[in-house]
């Protein structure tokens, strides 16, 4: 905590395989913002902490225990679901297997297999870690 982070920290570059629809396949990388398990940790507190400093404030403003009930179990929801994201893929673009386009990835959660559309030859993708041989 403290001092705000860079954007670019965490952000590492990881070897990914794309399938294309005909099994074509192609090396590219992506972008991924990772955390440690201490900064999962971190932000899953910050997200605890942020729910349970609004749900008190909440208790006073209509209608009182059914918002502020809701916003303190939301807290630990938040808290679990900012623990379990170990990365997120950053926005960028990938090379198409099937014609080798350029195809924009939006930023998303790191859930592997990804998939995306070529706009060039409408081929629907997927992009997997590849994996250490
Ligand atoms: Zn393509």
């Amino acid at each position: 905590m403290g001092a705000e982070k860079t954007a670019d920290q965490g952000i590492v570059e990881r070897p990914v395989t794309t399938v294309g629809a005909k099994g074509k396949r192609g090396d590219g990388a992506l972008r991924l913002r990772e955390w440690s398990n201490e900064e999962r940790m971190t932000r899953a507190l910050k997200r605890l902490g942020i729910c349970w400093l609004l749900a008190v404030p909440l208790l006073f403003v209509p209608p009182h225990i059914i918002l502020g009930a809701s916003v303190f179990a939301l807290g630990p929801i938040l808290a679990f679901l900012a623990s379990r994201e170990s990365a997120r893929v950053q926005e960028q673009k990938i090379a198409c297997p099937d014609c080798g386009a350029e195809v924009p990835v939006d930023e998303q959660p790191a859930s592997w297999p990804l998939a995306a559309r070529c706009r060039q030859c409408l081929d629907i993708f997927s992009i997997e870690r590849a994996k250490p041989t």
